[in-house]
């Protein structure tokens, strides 16, 4: 099923493969499978998919769900997930760096359980996204939701969840920074994430200080905000801010995705003042400068 409206299981995007060969686009560190719930796209396609869009090492970031109402709930099989992500890592040894990642939900009703996954598995990736999907009512952040509240309804007790997910250290980077743009009506008209500043740059303090990044999730730039998530204001008050750790992702959930969009997020990170792109091993970063980067599209 497909637990994401709007998510690209449903929408193929013509073009994504050809946009990243010999751009330079290297890192998609946020790409699903066969063991996330809202994904039928098998590790090994995925990688291929990534070769031919100029993706040099893509991590597999699925699903780790452990609110009880969620279609993933009880889905995820690390141990399974393990294996198979090995037995690819090796097919593609050579020409493509496959890491082993997770996008472990998030929200303070599931603290303690996350915390026991984090404690047995946590050693076991290379790189882990903390994200939140869900609010402190336990409603997931759907565009139903906006129904009858006001932008501020959301985005406000939304960020208090990022912020604590942050705050425990459990996390390398933080998942599609301010997702519930995606699901807002008449996103692409009526946000403005200036409205948001005051309260991100306390989250960007805790973050500096944690070591933990952000990514820039570039789903957004083929859904409805048509912008990354985040957007290109928000990478400027982080680099501002003293912020330099940036993680790069696609969100797949179709091989036609892997790697579209990394090109120009290239150009806006530059742009915003972000000199380097992180990269993972055994959940220690290390920094990318977008110069070299830029330097293998010869
Ligand atoms: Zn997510
Ligand atoms: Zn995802």
């Amino acid at each position: 099923m497909n637990a994401y409206p709007d998510c690209d299981v449903a929408i193929v995007h013509a073009g994504a493969v050809g946009e990243g060969q010999g751009q330079g686009v290297v890192f998609d560190y946020h790409v699903h499978s066969t063991y996330s719930v809202d994904c039928v796209v098998r590790m090994e396609e995925s990688c291929r998919a990534a070769i031919a869009a100029g993706v040099t090492e893509i991590a597999f970031t699925d699903h780790v769900d452990h609110v009880p109402i969620d279609p993933g709930f009880g889905y995820y099989r690390p141990e399974e997930y393990l294996g198979e992500l090995d037995r690819v890592r090796e097919q593609f040894a050579g020409e493509l760096t496959v890491l082993r990642g997770a996008e472990i939900d998030y929200n303070q009703g599931t603290v303690e359980v996350v915390e026991r996954f984090v404690g047995e598995y946590g050693r076991e990736y290379d790189f882990v996204i903390g994200s939140v999907h869900y609010m402190p009512d336990g409603a997931m952040i759907f565009p139903d939701y906006f129904s009858d509240r006001t932008e501020d309804d959301v985005f406000l007790p939304y960020l208090d969840q990022v912020q604590m997910a942050v705050e425990t250290g459990w996390f390398d980077t933080i998942g599609h920074l301010d997702l519930p743009k995606r699901y807002a009506p008449k996103t692409h008209r009526d946000y403005d994430p200036a409205r948001y500043r005051e309260r991100l740059l306390p989250i960007f303090d805790v973050m500096i200080a944690r070591g933990v990044a952000f990514e820039i999730n570039t789903s957004g730039l083929r859904q409805s905000p048509k912008t990354s998530m985040p957007g290109p204001a928000i990478v400027r008050w982080y680099a501002d801010r003293g912020g330099a750790l940036i993680t790069t992702g696609t969100d797949s959930h179709a091989a036609q995705t892997v790697g579209a969009g990394l090109a120009k997020t290239l150009d806006m990170l530059d742009l915003c003042g972000i000199e380097a792109v992180a990269s993972f091993r055994n959940r220690t970063a290390t920094q990318t400068p977008i110069s070299t980067l830029r330097a293998r599209e010869s």
